[in-house]
């Protein structure tokens, strides 16, 4: 654990929404009277019928139900652009940045609003209606959003497969939902290749299971020449110029679906996470408020994908419930060069900022220059999400991205969740790097022992919510029961999220990693982010993934997988000095027992680590590796299994 303490800067704290005293007090009231909180902080949406009814929750798993502001009706698209028209009608909703450095557009609240009112009667004229799911896979470009909101519109349930997935990983999706419309583009571009999307999406619809598809949208994007199925196939300029600006939103009740969402894959097959209306969308926009100190007038940019949750709750729901100007951003970091995040947020002056560690590490591993090549001086607040930040990583963020004057908010949350759980507020919240610190409002976590006994104290155990929030997810699309299994029936009447953590002296939260991921050694357990920390904190190391494997007399040893920064050389030498310096950083309990040199680990599409490919190679188990349908480059997988240390 970092010893380092952050305090509040003055000037952030003093222009805050959130100070200190604020969060206490709010905290407090949002646990004590989690009817009072949440009853008036639902107010911040527009609601057609107002709701009387708060929260009804039973986390029984014998009799589950999860309800929030079940009497009220609302459209969220109306939410997130209507209600703004009269305001700032006029001011930019999107900015959309493509993946070549010279193309951007600027869309403003009413020419999203008209985009949006067109695509969703384009999808009516479809026969597409409410509670109808519609499959979205699409490159990170404007149609994106128009798509979410136009399903959200109508009442439709969208499902958004990332557009990285292969064939078969979209055919998987689109048949479990039952999607009739299925929305893609001629091609998508990143980093300067094109993806060929609507050709991945013809095959998918071949498949033999998937029976449910009557339409096919395509954006045309590159303008690449693409097959057509006459009966099937439609241009998305052309039923949008066909159909009217007039849409009247439709009326949806607090709990309709607004959304289907697969999971990562990082522990297993993506679950599909089920998401409502009305207390999805006040937990999205409280969050990205409160979070990410959102002021009027802010250019905000979060990197991640319309793809994952991230993409879902802070480019598009949250930022555009609150009437924020929202960057999407088509491309990759790394492209045309390692500067181009800063570069796009000099271009567009961006005061707040949200990304994900893997990119952090990915960056910092190519040095400096490129961060100093760009004037930052626009940002205010910087933000990671989607694994444990390393608190090497998050130095230098600190001091090389926010020259260390920018709060980092170290967001804790799930997909399941909907929103931000766990999570420093600018204002509020003294940081210790690689700490998600304390929870959001109406958020009680807890650390339980295996037993499902709740410890108190400073402690590790493992990480449960105790009780609901209105973000939550509502059910496993199509599987009630793999919801209930998953969820609530390891530990009793709580939330399980599967991730274990420790709790310090101060109160604060720091994730160790997934609870399936500990690794015991002679009976000492040890979270991966921990190891895996110190492991980066060597000058040389870019990356490291460590897992438990087998060993004769402690149970279990640990193998660890190490990237060097860019010219670095892998020797015995240096193997047996990271050897030494965990010892040192941790204890003898953490030595790595073996060390690979590993130029590339396997992740998810989202960039995350997926330490159970890496568990059975360390196994020697290679032929089971499971799921890997989620993974981003299989070669990988291939050079680790022929690199092995413990043959
Ligand atoms: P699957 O559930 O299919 O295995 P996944 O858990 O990776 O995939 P997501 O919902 O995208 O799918 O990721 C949530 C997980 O990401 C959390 O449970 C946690 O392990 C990790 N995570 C997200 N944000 C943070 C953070 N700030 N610090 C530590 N871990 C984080
Ligand atoms: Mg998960």
């Amino acid at each position: 654990m970092s010893a380092n303490v952050y305090p509040v800067p003055d000037d952030i704290a003093k222009g805050a929404l959130i100070d200190k005293a604020k969060y206490d007090a709010m905290y407090k009231q949002s646990v004590e009277d989690p009817e009072g909180f949440w009853g008036e902080h639902g107010k911040r949406i527009d609601w057609i019928k107002p709701y009387k009814t708060v929260k009804n929750v039973s986390y029984d798993a014998k009799d589950l139900y999860i309800k929030w502001y079940e009497d009220g009706t609302l459209n969220v698209a109306a939410n997130c652009l209507d209600r703004h028209l009269e305001k700032r009608g006029d001011q930019t909703a999107i900015i959309f940045e493509g993946d070549d450095p010279n193309v951007s557009e600027h869309i403003t609240y009413r020419d999203l609003y008209e985009r949006t009112c067109r695509f969703a009667n384009a999808l009516k004229s479809m026969g597409v209606a409410k509670g109808d799911r519609v499959v979205i896979y699409l490159p990170m470009i404007p149609e994106a959003a128009v798509a979410m909101l136009a399903c959200a519109r109508i009442g439709a349930i969208h499902s958004i497969v990332f557009g990285g997935f292969s064939p078969e990983a979209l055919a998987g999706r689109v048949e479990d939902c039952g999607a009739k419309v299925v929305i893609t583009s001629d091609e998508g571009l990143r980093g300067g290749r094109s993806v060929p999307l609507k050709r991945n999406a013809d095959e998918a619809l071949s498949h033999p299971g998937v029976k449910s598809v009557e339409k096919m949208v395509v954006v045309k994007h590159t303008g690449k020449d693409v097959a057509w199925n006459d009966a099937r196939d439609v241009w998305y300029h052309e039923v949008c110029a066909a159909a009217s600006t007039d849409c009247p939103p439709t009326e949806v009740n607090a709990e309709d679906p607004l959304f289907v969402l697969y999971t990562s894959g990082s522990t297993g097959k993506p679950k599909g996470v089920l998401h409502t209306s009305g207390g999805y969308l006040v937990y999205a926009s409280m969050t990205h408020e409160y979070v990410f100190d959102y002021h009027e007038g802010d250019i905000y940019w979060c990197t991640a994908d319309v793809g994952w949750v991230t993409g879902h709750s802070y480019i598009v729901y949250g930022p555009l419930a609150n009437g924020a100007t929202t960057l999407m951003f088509e491309g990759v970091p790394s492209y045309p060069d390692a500067s181009r995040f800063w570069q796009v947020c000099e271009k567009h002056k961006v005061n707040i900022f949200y990304t994900a560690p893997t990119a952090i590490r990915a960056l910092m591993r190519e040095g400096e220059s490129f961060v100093n090549k760009a004037d930052l001086s626009s940002l205010r607040i910087l933000g990671s999400v989607g694994e444990p930040i390393n608190p090497e990583a998050w130095e230098w963020y600190y001091e090389h991205v926010g020259k260390k004057n920018c709060p980092i908010v170290d967001t804790w949350w799930q997909t399941e969740t909907g929103g931000i759980l766990i999570t420093p507020l600018p204002g509020a919240t003294d940081l210790k790097p690689g700490s998600a610190t304390l929870p959001f409002f109406g958020v009680q976590p807890a650390l339980l022992d295996n037993e499902g006994k709740e410890l108190t104290g400073a402690t590790d155990g493992n990480l449960v919510i105790k009780d609901s929030w209105p973000g939550q997810m509502r059910t496993v699309y199509g599987d009630h029961e793999r919801f209930i299994q998953t969820y609530f029936s390891t530990f009793k009447n709580v939330y399980t999220t599967g991730d274990g953590a420790r709790r310090d002296d101060d109160g604060y939260y720091w994730i160790t990693g997934r609870v399936d991921d500990v690794i015991n050694v002679s009976g000492h357990r040890m979270g991966t982010a921990e190891v895996e920390s110190a492991l980066v904190a060597h000058s040389k190391v870019a990356e490291a993934a460590v897992v438990g494997v087998p060993h004769d007399i402690k149970g279990q040893g640990i193998y660890a997988y190490v990237t060097l920064n860019a010219g670095e050389e892998p020797t015995d030498e240096l193997r047996a000095e990271l050897v030494k310096w965990v010892r040192k950083e941790i204890g003898p309990i953490a030595s790595p027992d073996f060390i690979q040199w590993s130029p590339g680990l396997p992740k998810t599409r989202s960039g995350k680590i997926m330490r159970r490919i890496l568990r059975k190679i360390a196994a020697n188990e290679y032929d089971q590796l499971g799921d890997t349908s989620t993974l981003a480059d299989p070669g990988v997988v291939d050079d680790l299994i022929d690199n092995r240390q413990n043959r």
